[in-house]
């Protein structure tokens, strides 16, 4: 079989409706897959049951018809790829790389870090503990991980003095992001990755879970992320608005003009898909991005 030279995607977690925020990743990454003659595909990052919005799937995949994308393949959700998470987790098992960890979160905060986590001491590595009813994780090694983002450079991350072994499956038995996109973006053959820089930090995890695997490596591209005019990223956290599907037209001119594109005139979100595409340049996307103001 023929593998195909650009697949790329969009993976957005069905925990509300897109924002404004999504649109620029949306777009950013059909953009760049079609200038490619790649294939782009959508899949609903849902494994965080305890975070899904009832609805929001179908929100999303009606917003992205409304916006005039078209994907290819047949959209995959995770939480129908379980299995394929856990045939990763007993790979990972016979090649001694994951160990079951009984720690709590309240044993681990207090240790600074980013997320208050800090870097995880190992505790539970040489405990043997039983894989059932308890988190899991991957070891990691004193090697630093490097790739070359698209926009953002030359990225280095020494894991085991950031994050330290890290979870990829938890006490309650939800798969967690890094796992379940390893697995997925290997699966379904992607070879590029155009995603929010809000994720940039998770990249060197992946990268290392995907050398554990034995899967190859993406090329990645981290957008800068938009910002509202209080100067925070546009989230569902901070609740964002939804895009409003009356303006599509009116709202891929902003998110082309805020990716900092060719301007492209006010059509139908097809017709205007097209344009974008033909003029598209992702070398046009700044680092830093100056995306506030553009929009509400
Ligand atoms: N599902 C993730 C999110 O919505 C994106 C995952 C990815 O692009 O790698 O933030």
């Amino acid at each position: 079989f023929n593998r195909c030279s650009y697949k790329g995607r969009f993976a957005p977690s069905p925990t509300g409706p897109l924002h404004f925020g999504s649109l620029l990743t949306a777009l950013a990454s059909y953009c760049e897959a079609k200038a490619h003659h790649g294939q782009w595909l959508v899949r609903i990052e849902d494994t965080d049951i305890p975070r899904i919005q009832a609805g929001a799937e179908t929100a999303i995949l009606t917003a992205l018809e409304a916006f005039g994308f078209e994907w290819d393949e047949t959209v995959v959700r995770q939480q129908d790829r379980l299995e394929y998470y856990e045939q990763a987790l007993e790979q990972l098992k016979a090649s001694g790389l994951i160990y079951a960890c009984q720690c709590s979160r309240k044993q681990l905060s207090g240790l600074g870090g980013s997320n208050g986590l800090g870097t995880y001491p190992q505790t539970c590595r040489t405990l043997n503990l039983p894989f059932e009813q308890h988190a899991i994780r991957l070891k990691t090694i004193d090697q630093t991980i490097c790739f070359d983002d698209l926009i953002q450079g030359y990225c280095c991350e020494n894991l085991s003095q950031t994050t330290g072994d890290f979870v990829l499956k938890r006490r309650d038995g939800i798969i967690s992001y890094q796992l379940a996109v390893v697995v997925d973006d290997a699966l379904q053959g992607i070879t590029h990755v155009v995603r929010g820089a809000d994720l940039l930090d998770n990249t060197a995890r992946q990268i290392w879970l995907g050398q554990c695997l034995h899967v190859p490596q993406l090329n990645y591209c981290h957008i800068p992320l938009a910002m509202n005019d209080q100067g925070q990223k546009l989230s569902k956290q901070n609740l964002a608005k939804p895009l409003d599907l009356r303006q599509a037209p009116q709202l891929i001119q902003q998110a082309l003009q805020a990716l900092n594109q060719a301007d492209v005139e006010v059509d139908s979100p097809q017709r205007m898909l097209v344009r974008a595409v033909n003029q598209w340049d992702m070398g046009r996307v700044s680092r830093q991005g100056q995306l506030q103001g553009v929009f509400e």
